[in-house]
Parts: C-alpha cells; sequence; structure tokens
C-alpha cells in the first residue's frame, strides 16, 4: 500500500503520491483493524477463532523504524529568531485587509512570540495560560544544602495550566518573558471568563481579546510566518516547516548539551514529562558537540607518540655515512638512539640501552648535541597496545613491559637481561 492508495478524493495536491506509507502510518492502520476485529469478536459478531493482538501485531522490522525525531532548528535559525522576538515592532505585523491593522494589539504578539521563544511548553499550553501565571521571586533564594544563589532579577515563574499527560505545574523561565507577559496584562482589556474543557473551569485566559482566546493555529500561522519574515528566514529547513512545536525541541536540546547542561531530572521536571522516556529524545548530541567531544578525546593522538630527531648534517655532507657512521639520532629523554629503524624497535618504549644506545650525560651525546649544523625534526610513531597502556598507566605498566621484553633481542643482537648482567658484571 502506498500513499493515495483506495483515497476517494484523487484532484488532492499531495506530493508524496504514490510513496511508501511512513512506519507510523502502518502502525496507525495495523492497530485500527486489530481494533476492529477484536471489538467483533466482544459484540460476538465474529467467534474468537484468532487473537488480533498476536495475528496483526506491528512487526518488530516496523516498529523499530518509529522513534521520536525532534526536529531541532539550527543554532544560526533560532537565534535569528530569538533577535525577532525580541525587538518585534508595529510595522512587522501584517494589515487585516479589512480593517487595515493587524487583528491582535503588538504587546499580545510580542508577548506570544517571547513566550513561544522561551517557555519551551506546548503550543495548547501557551494558548491555555491564565491571567497572573507570572510569578516572581522577591528575595534572593539560596539553594538547600550548597552555597549557590538564585538571584531574585535573574528569573521568574511560569504556571502551566494541566495538560495532556500531567497536573498543572510551574516551571523557571528567563525574566524577558516575565516582563513581557505582564506587560500585556496591564492593557489587556477586561473579558468575560471563558470555558477551559481540559478542566472544565472558566478562567481568564491571557492571551485573549475582544471575548476571544487566541487560535489553535496563531502560534504556526500568525506568529512563526511574522518573526521569520523580520529575522530573513525560510519558514522551512531542511526538517521541514518551522511549527510551534520545534521551539520545544530546540530549546530542550539546547539546553541538555549547553556547556553546563541540566541534568535528564531536571529537564523532565522542565519540559513537563510524566515518562524519562520522552525526554531522552531531546538530548540529542549535537554533531557539532560530538565532534568537539571527539576531536577532545584525541583518539588519534592516543595512538601516537612523536619524537625528536636530530639529524647530523655534517656525517651527511662529509660522507661518513657511507662509511657506517651514525647520521640520525632519536631522542629518547635519557639518550640518543643511533639505530636507524628505531620505530620498528620493540624496546623503544622501555629502553633496554643495546649498542645503539649513547647515554645522554655521555661525553659522545654532548659532543652531538653540540654541533651547530644539527636539524632537528620531530617525527610520529604509532603505538602498540602495550606501548599505549604505559603511556597511560605509568610506570608499573612500564616495568610489565619491560619484564615482558626481557629476553626479546634488541637490535644490537643482546637480550636486556644480557645487556644488563654486562653492566653488573663491569
Ligand atoms: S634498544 Fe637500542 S635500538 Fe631500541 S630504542 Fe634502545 S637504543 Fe634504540
Amino acid at each position: 500500500m502506498r500513499i493515495g492508495d483506495y483515497v476517494e478524493n484523487i484532484n488532492r495536491a499531495c506530493d508524496k503520491e504514490g510513496k511508501p506509507l511512513s512506519p507510523i502510518t502502518k502502525s496507525g492502520f495495523l492497530s485500527g483493524v486489530r481494533r476492529f476485529f477484536r471489538d467483533c469478536q466482544e459484540w460476538e459478531w465474529i467467534p474468537r477463532k484468532f487473537s488480533p493482538e498476536r495475528a496483526l501485531a506491528t512487526p518488530r522490522s516496523v516498529q523499530a523504524l518509529i522513534k521520536p525525531n525532534p526536529k531541532v532548528i539550527a543554532d544560526d535559525i533560532w537565534a535569528k529568531l530569538l533577535w525577532a522576538g525580541l525587538n518585534l515592532t508595529g510595522e512587522d505585523l501584517p494589515d487585516n485587509k479589512i480593517c487595515h491593522s493587524y487583528t491582535y494589539p503588538l504587546k499580545l504578539v510580542q508577548a506570544v512570540a517571547i513566550t513561544w521563544l522561551f517557555a519551551g511548553v506546548r503550543n495548547n499550553e501557551i494558548v491555555r495560560l491564565r491571567t497572573g501565571c507570572i510569578r516572581w521571586q522577591k528575595d534572593d533564594v539560596i539553594i538547600p544544602g550548597t552555597s549557590e544563589v538564585v538571584s531574585k532579577d535573574a528569573i521568574c515563574y511560569l504556571e502551566i495550566p494541566v495538560n495532556k499527560t500531567s497536573p498543572g505545574y510551574t516551571k523557571p523561565v528567563d525574566k524577558a518573558l516575565g516582563e513581557a507577559v505582564e506587560i500585556w496584562e496591564k492593557i489587556r482589556p477586561k473579558q468575560q471568563p471563558l470555558l477551559d474543557k481540559k478542566d472544565g473551569s472558566f478562567v481568564d485566559f491571557l492571551f485573549m481579546y475582544r471575548g476571544k482566546k487566541i487560535g489553535q493555529g496563531f502560534i504556526n500561522d500568525s506568529i512563526i510566518p511574522i518573526l521569520c519574515k523580520k529575522a530573513g528566514v525560510p519558514t522551512k529547513d531542511v526538517k521541514g516547516n518551522i511549527t510551534s512545536h520545534r521551539a520545544r525541541s530546540t530549546i530542550a536540546t539546547q539546553l541538555s548539551t549547553s556547556k553546563d547542561p541540566m541534568t535528564l531530572l531536571e529537564l523532565k521536571d522542565w519540559l513537563g514529562h510524566s515518562h524519562l522516556s520522552s525526554t531522552i529524545s531531546y538530548t540529542k548530541v549535537t554533531p557539532t558537540k560530538l565532534a568537539k567531544s571527539y576531536q577532545d578525546a584525541e583518539y588519534f593522538k592516543r595512538n601516537i607518540r612523536t619524537v625528536e630527531v636530530l639529524i647530523d648534517q655534517d656525517a651527511i655532507t662529509t660522507g661518513a655515512v657511507t662509511n657506517g657512521e651514525p647520521w640520525k639520532y632519536y631522542d629518547l629523554g635519557h639518550g640518543l638512539c643511533t639505530y636507524d629503524f628505531f620505530s620498528q624497535c620493540k624496546h623503544r618504549m622501555a629502553c633496554a640501552g643495546c649498542g645503539f644506545y649513547i647515554p645522554k650525560g655521555s661525553s659522545k651525546a654532548q659532543i652531538i648535541e653540540a654541533k651547530g649544523n644539527l636539524e632537528r625534526m620531530l617525527q610520529e610513531i604509532p603505538l602498540t597496545e602495550d606501548e599505549q597502556f604505559a603511556v597511560e598507566e605509568g610506570i608499573e605498566a612500564l616495568t610489565k613491559l619491560k619484564e615482558k621484553l626481557a629476553d626479546v633481542p634488541t637490535p644490537s643482537g643482546k637480550t636486556p637481561r644480557q645487556l644488563e648482567e654486562e653492566i653488573n658484571n663491569a
């Protein structure tokens, strides 16, 4: 089955027509058919010969494709929308064709825009906010058990009415929101309370004008186009149209991935979610943050180390190299290694001090280092797993590495154990 199949009105313009159904639609159709047969069985229209739940279950392959997909607005576009919301003027409001002025007062539009941009609440909750929903903190508050202080001017509290999954709750919001709402409340005309269908009570809706509250589509159809026009950004991006719910996803993602992020439980409370699983979908790490973390982890650097190499140009120009004289010295810190294939030496991390070794304190090493014709360069060497461990874990791991290599011959032919015995006997 594809989009548009079995649709009666074939003239309906739909650019998705003929494309495969989305997983969520497949699941929805199966759920409808399940319910149909279950009802038929319960009303005894058909015998209970099979279980609709099992026979018509949504396949796991379809379920796996259904996942929450918060459509976060890109940071640069969001920043422009914030600027537009904070700087909205009368000239930004479109003219009503009948009365040549916008239907709603500027202060109401500003307050709705700022609520959408800062509160991170559902569209339905913005529409149903009540007068007096802003509460200011009168004094500085010390957070219990800490010495941290929440300044009385930093934030205010927004009372959210009961919503689809949880009872009403209070959330801290930016003071810009509180100020915009208070300005509108001061000039809001007195109007008859209206019925809130959610809880059956008569209330004074905050965003109400001429006896009517703003509609459910006010933010999507009016506020967002006004802000996009002012900000000079399109009303849709790669993820689709900019809609009221995308502000909630964007704010939640920014709060969870900022430098000093909110914890998952704090974010759950702030968003008014009943279940943590709903909040987790908002905590997606942004690709740029992931890139930064990856960079900080220094995965590549972890696996390589840089050593300084001294090149004796005298030895090269005088032709001493052809006589087998060393010309390249790997600086080991405690001494110099003259082995050309240093990078392949198994002992390079715990140098056994073979015949290729020149101790730093020796007069030969001092002469080499004093040479004016010496060129210094850096060489990166990839580390084996044991060496990496020795670098990260310190002396204990290094000692283990030494023990492991005690009987492995050095490039000069002798093993570290033999070399040590020679030193001890000398
Ligand atoms: S054991 Fe010899 S070859 Fe290996 S790093 Fe030490 S001096 Fe160089």
